[in-house]
Order: C-alpha cells, then structure tokens, then sequence
C-alpha cells in the first residue's frame, strides 16, 4: 500500500523523497498549480514549485556548535534529501547557509521527478477520511493549510486543537538577567515563588512606555493582518489604549510587594522560566509585533533586562498549526488515528530547516510503519530529538511552535556545568554528545541506511 504526502514545500518533499528511498509508493500532492494557464496559488507562495522559500533564503548558521548548525549535521548524517541540494545550491552568506531559491527549487522537481516511486497529484486534499488505497498520510501543508483541509483536521483533531495564528512572547537567555534589580515571588505569594520579577518605578515605567509607544512595528502582510483576540493583544496595541492599560494587565503588580523594599512597585514585568527549556525565560504576556531591533531597544529598558540576550522575540503572525503535545506521539503520529503522521510547520515546528527535519522524520517513520515495524524514535538528547520532544511534551495550554534553540537541548548534568564554566565548551560537550546519540540511533533503526545514503 501507498503512503500518501500532502503538501509539496519543504516538509512533504523531505518526506516523500526520505520514504520513497526506503522503498515505499508516494503520492505527493501539492495544491499549487496551473490551472487554465493562471497559476493557483497561496497567499504566501508566488510559484508553483516545489521547496519554494516564502521569504529569506536562509537555512541559518552554519557556525560549529550552534544550535541551527547541530540540526543540519545532524540532518546531513540522516542523509537529508533536502539538505544536500540545498548545499548544492548553496550562496555566500558568511556562517549561515543560504541557498539560491530558484536553484534550490529546481533541484527538489528534479529529485522528485527522478524517483520512480513518487507520483506527483496537483490537486487540493480536502478529505482525510480512510482511503484503501493509502496505508498512511503524512500532513505537511504547512502555515497556509487551505481553508477545507484545516477544517477537516478540526473535524478529526477536536476543536480547539488547530491554531490560526501565532502569538510568541520574547524568551532571554537567564544567564544575561541582572539578578540583583529583580525578586523572585509569586502573586499574593500564591503557589511556590517561581517567577522573576522586574519591578518599575513610575519614571522608569513612563520611560519604558514612551519607548514602547514610538517603537516600530513589523510589516504585516495584507492577508497576514489579523484580528487579535482580546485575551492576547500584543503590548504595543494595549500601550496605545490609554498610560494605565498596561499596568492593568500584563504588568499589573498587584500581589507582588518587593521583598527588598516592602513596596509594591508601581508596575511589574513577570518571566516564567519555559517550560523544557534550560536556562531560559519567558516575558509573560509580552507577545508583540515590534521589529527585532526595536524590541531589544525597548525591553531592555526592563529593569533587570538591562544586557538581556534574547533567545527569540516576540512575534505574531499568520501560522497554522496543531496543538502537537495534546495530539501526537514520539514517531509524529495522531494518537487517535496513528494512520496520519504530521511534518513542517503544521506539527509545531518553526523554520525551514526544522520543517525539512520534520518531514526526514516522518518519512523515515512512515517507510518503517509501511513495513510493518514500529518506529524507533531519535533520542531526546539530539537535536532532532529535542525538537519532536518539545512539541510532544510542551504544555498543550500555551503551546506556541519552536525554531531550534540550545535551551531545548538537555543540559549537561549539573555537576558538569559547574565545573565547566565557559558557555562555549559546554556547547561543545552537548553538541558532541548529540552526533554521537545520532550516530547510535542512525545504524540502529531497522531501515536500510545504506539506501538513504544514495
Ligand atoms: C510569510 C511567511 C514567511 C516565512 N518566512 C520564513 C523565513 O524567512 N525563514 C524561516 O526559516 N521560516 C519562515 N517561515 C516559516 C516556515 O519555515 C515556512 O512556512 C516553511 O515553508 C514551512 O514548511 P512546510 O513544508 O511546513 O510548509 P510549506 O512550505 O508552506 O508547504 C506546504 C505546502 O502545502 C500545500 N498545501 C496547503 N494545503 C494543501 C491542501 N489542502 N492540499 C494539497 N496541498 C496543500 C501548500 O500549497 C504548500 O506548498 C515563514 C512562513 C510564512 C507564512
């Protein structure tokens, strides 16, 4: 039987090309296409073909020991189909590796057009009911999944569980927080004192505000403006409602007396260490859509945040994808209907390169599921692994999608990282330790290695 891959960008072609390699029939269907001579496509993409990157051409860094350059060895090692012809049509970009688009593309209809085992279909999937002819589905629509297919991944997911868009907090690096400007405690000291708290004065808060007022916003789209719920109003918008808003919400410091001084301060920016990942927090209700310079420019005005390190900014945009921790297992599959595995954005991952990571994963596990054989999952110490294990794991209440970052990866026991000081080395220590649970997993899974090497 036939294993069916939806959608024809990064993650389904990863997919498609990873799982005929193993041996197994695909059909690729990607909606894009001509039709009457006009070509039809989404509101993002601008062609038809396949692997197009909707906006930068950067898979990023290609710098030793950093996260993003961990995922792509670890890609390249697991014989990535998508990897390999996006350094074939790599472009000077310093340490970061960027391809050229049109190339990149080309390359990707030439792979799939010379896989006897793929047959393209140019039709829009609006149904994921059981289908004799396909033994799985990989899901890999990605952002702009079409209106009728998010509705039936509503129907089969339950509601509540597809989200439309994205609203992500700022999340700093806890070793680049002033501890000494800031206290720990929780709201009328209820629960254990887990947050850090950033007290302001009045001077400091209408100065912080000024700042937030006047900053820049990110160019939205036409068809990316969004209606925002009022629940989660980027600060910027609640800043433009009156000086108080603010102080009322997000930074309401109510139930938060400084210990230090026995006073409430007049406002209070709260982080919440994230949820699975090492050192880092998260600035609790500071979803925004401020351009990146403008939001370190701003929040550093934060007491506290003076020399922050931003791990990643806020930002909201347009993005559909699964509540990924309330819905699959380990090996990408739905766990209510194990027949459909999900890949790229849609699953709760974020970037080009994690959406082709994906999709290597889901073919990987879909030819093995094929053959009868349950998956083998990558370790949790990897960064492939570390990526599946935070969108399985997250807290399905606030679960936003992830880039590769270091804080996902497991931190070295706390007796190394006491003795090894320097960031770098131990860097090092976790990115060797990742290749080398790689490398393991790799000539341990019962696929035919050697096929996906060609
Ligand atoms: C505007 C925008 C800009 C982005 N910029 C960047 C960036 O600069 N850098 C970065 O790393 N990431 C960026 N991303 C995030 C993400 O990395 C990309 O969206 C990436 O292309 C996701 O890969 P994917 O394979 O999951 O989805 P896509 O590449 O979008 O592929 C999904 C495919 O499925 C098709 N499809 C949808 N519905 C159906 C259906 N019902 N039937 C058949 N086919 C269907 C679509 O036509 C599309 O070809 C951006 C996202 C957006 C929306």
């Amino acid at each position: 039987m036939k294993i069916r891959v939806i959608g024809g960008g990064l993650a389904g072609p990863e997919a498609a090309l990873t799982a005929a390699r193993l041996g197994c029939e695909v059909d690729l269907y990607e909606m894009r296409a001509m039709v009457d001579g006009k070509p039809r496509l989404t509101p993002a993409h601008q062609t038809t073909d396949f692997g197009e990157l909707v906006c930068s051409n950067s898979l990023k860094s290609e710098s030793p020991n950093t996260a993003p350059w961990l995922l792509k060895q670890e890609m390249r090692r697991g014989a990535s189909a998508l990897l390999r012809l996006a350094d074939a049509s790599a472009v000077p970009a310093g340490h970061a590796l960027a391809v050229d688009r049109v190339e990149f593309s080309r390359l990707i209809s030439e792979a799939i057009s010379a896989e006897p085992l793929i047959r393209v279909v140019r039709e829009e999937v609006t149904t994921l009911a059981p289908d004799p002819v396909y033994a799985l589905s990989i899901l890999a629509t990605g952002p702009l999944t079409s209106d009728a297919l998010s509705r039936e991944i509503e129907r089969l997911t339950g509601s509540g569980h597809l989200a439309f868009y994205d609203s992500i907090s700022p999340i700093v690096d806890a070793e680049s927080i002033d501890m000494s400007r800031v206290y720990m405690a929780a709201r009328w000291d209820k629960g254990t004192a887990d947050y850090i708290n950033c007290p302001m004065d009045r001077v400091e808060f209408d100065r912080f505000l000024d700042a937030l007022l006047e900053a820049e916003a990110a160019e939205a789209k036409e068809w990316e403006k969004l209606d925002y719920f009022e629940g989660c109003l980027p600060i910027e918008v609640l800043a433009r409602r009156g000086r108080d808003t603010l102080r009322f919400g997000p930074m309401k410091p109510v139930g938060l007396r400084d210990p230090r001084t026995g006073k409430t301060p007049w406002a209070v920016v709260q982080l919440r260490k994230e949820n699975l990942r090492a050192d880092s927090y998260n600035l609790v209700g500071f979803q925004n859509h401020l351009k990146f310079g403008e939001q370190a420019r701003v929040l550093r005005l934060i007491p506290g945040l003076e020399n922050a390190r931003f791990l990643r900014y806020g930002q909201i945009h347009r993005n559909t994808y699964i509540c990924a921790p309330a819905l699959l297992d380990e090996n990408l599959r739905l766990r209510k209907q194990p027949r459909i595995l999900f890949a790229g954005q849609l699953s709760g991952v974020e970037g080009y390169t994690e959406s082709i990571a994906s999709g290597l994963l889901a073919g990987i596990y879909a030819a093995a599921l094929a053959r009868g054989e349950e998956p083998t999952p990558v370790p949790r110490s990897t960064a492939l692994g570390s990526l599946v294990h935070y969108i399985t794991h997250a807290d399905p209440k606030d679960f936003q999608p992830v880039n590769i970052t270091f804080d996902l990866l497991e931190p070295l026991e706390e007796e190394l990282r006491k003795k090894i000081r320097d960031k770098k080395e131990r860097h090092r220590i976790v990115c060797e330790r990742a290749l080398a649970a790689f490398d393991a997993w790799w000539v341990a899974i019962p696929h035919p290695a050697a096929e996906l090497r060609r």
